[in-house]
């Protein structure tokens, strides 16, 4: 590959001392790896930036194990990587200064599920699919769904959201309390398992988002829902990306409390139809869910379909058994690798702006004209119900020319989407890919606040270092 981190993440790699090795292997044994496989594993994540590896990955189990991994290389002086499922898109994974990866995926415990209070407590490597397997029996979900099945420590380090943020809010909203390794190896925990609290700063608001740079989350309580009495599902054809999007705001201005809307185009839809055999039409098209009792379901889609029928919206398809539904919905969370499909051999750049709900329609027609002109294949699909979507810029690993392309297309798409008084990232987060686009977003004075940060919770730049920010110990 021929895709290096962007210049402000090109960092001298810190000194990795062979007593540090031998420290974590006295105290993990086989649960250290440096081999070249499980290093290269970890080096990378899902962006197309080509991997930097740790010098050591460290398989965790427990709070402990992860307080004792930070104390050593706190006592070294050597990085700390979390690492949860591997599934973020913006080079967050990589060591750009080298050190060790703390693997979290070993943390799977359901420690409680409180279903009176709706509430659960797991160990940061629970992935968003076990949960709701160990809820399965309560009548409770936990509604946040990336389109990767990732863990609850990476999902709240990102600030992740999903499909059902539109009704349930993202994690923000979602994660009431963590546990939290800081970098000299104090363990905190914040939040309570109540539903609202005045007591000090937030400090689970300050470690959601913060994508690894402050400490190691090794516990997430998170905020549980009744499953829905009734849900359906639709499917609906529109002639232009516009009348799409446009159905979608006046949904949302309307109040409808609509739990999903997916907005896929055209050359998104081929590929699905491709990767999960089905037969949509090839048009931009809108996916709905409607949660509620049967009565509110039936009235909120024959609002819904009245409003898409108003903007053109032709063969409003239902699906209301749940297989149908299911099938529906894992096209849509597929649709990543499915679109990775259309040009073999190829990595996905991903855009990932949010604008006001009001200027979505202007943001998403001006980007479709702008990639016309590009020979680059941009599928489109979009959470628009929160006016986020994402442009999936297909590159060929090995043409840099491609790479340039494709980040001359991003920079126009943030720049539109910032001018339109929205953000660089909905829900991916900064990582590598967009710290220049935190600058400008949010101006020195604010990044210099976030400097401010850090410094309190990390002086010697331990965790996660190169990430969302430059900062120097
Ligand atoms: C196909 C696909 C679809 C996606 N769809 C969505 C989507 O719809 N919405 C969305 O928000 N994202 C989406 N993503 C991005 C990704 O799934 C999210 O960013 C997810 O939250 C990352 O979780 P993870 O467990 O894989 O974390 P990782 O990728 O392992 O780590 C992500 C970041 O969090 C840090 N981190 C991980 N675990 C911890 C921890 N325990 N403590 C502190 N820091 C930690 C890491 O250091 C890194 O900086 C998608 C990705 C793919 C590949």
């Amino acid at each position: 590959m021929n895709h290096p981190a962007p210049p402000a993440a090109r960092r001298p790699r810190r000194p990795f001392p062979a007593d540090l090795l031998l420290a974590l292997q006295a105290e993990f044994g086989e649960r250290v790896s440096t081999s070249d496989a499980v290093r290269a594993h970890h080096g990378r994540d899902e962006s197309p930036f080509d991997p930097q590896l740790p010098d050591a990955v460290v398989f965790a189990q427990s709070t402990e194990d992860v307080r004792a991994i930070v104390e050593l290389c706190a006592r070294h002086d050597v990085p700390i990587i979390p690492y949860g499922n591997g599934s973020s898109l913006e080079g967050q994974l990589l060591a750009v200064e080298g050190g060790v990866s703390i693997d979290l995926s070993g943390m799977n415990r359901i420690v409680s599920i409180a279903a009176e209070d709706m509430t659960a407590t797991v160990q940061a490597g629970v992935s968003r699919k076990t949960l709701n397997e160990a809820l399965r029996d309560t009548g409770l979900f936990f509604p946040i769904d990336p389109g990767a099945d990732a863990s609850l420590g990476g999902m709240s380090a990102t600030r992740a959201s999903g499909t059902n943020a539109v009704r349930y809010g993202t994690m923000r909203e979602n994660v009431l309390g963590l546990t939290v390794v800081l970098a000299d190896g104090r363990i905190v925990k914040t939040g309570t398992r109540a539903r609202k609290s005045s007591a000090g700063y937030d400090l689970t608001r300050l470690f959601v988002g913060s994508e690894g740079t402050l400490g190691v989350i090794t516990e997430v309580t998170v905020r549980l829902y009744p499953q829905p009495e009734a849900v359906s599902a639709a499917v609906c054809a529109f002639p232009s990306m516009g009348e799409a999007v446009r159905t979608v705001i006046e949904t949302i201005q309307l109040g409808v409390p609509i739990a999903r809307v997916e907005f896929v185009d055209s050359l998104a839809i081929r590929a699905i139809n491709r990767h999960s055999n089905l037969t949509l039409t090839e048009s931009p098209t809108l996916f709905f869910e409607f949660h509620g009792t049967e009565a509110s379901v039936k009235e909120q889609a024959e609002r819904v379909e009245s409003l898409a029928g108003e903007h053109g919206g032709s063969g409003f398809a239902w699906a209301t058994r749940p297989e149908e539904r299911s099938r529906l919905w894992n096209a849509r969370h597929t649709a990543f690798f499915a679109m990775l499909q259309l040009k073999p051999g190829c990595r996905a750049v991903t855009t990932d702006v949010c604008v006001p709900i009001s200027r979505l329609a202007d943001c998403v027609v001006e980007t479709e004209q702008d990639l016309l002109g590009s020979p680059l294949p941009c599928p489109i699909v979009g959470h628009v119900g929160d006016g986020n979507f994402h442009v999936a810029m297909l590159i060929d690993p090995e043409k840099p020319e491609e790479l340039e392309e494709a980040e001359r297309l991003n920079r126009r798409v943030v720049a539109r989407a910032l001018a339109m008084g929205g953000t660089c990232t909905g829900e991916h987060g900064i990582g590598l890919h967009k710290m220049d686009f935190l600058l400008e977003e949010h101006g020195l004075a604010a990044v210099d606040a976030m400097r401010a940060v850090k410094h309190a919770f990390d002086p010697r730049n331990l965790m996660n270092p190169g990430k969302i920010f430059s900062y120097t110990a």
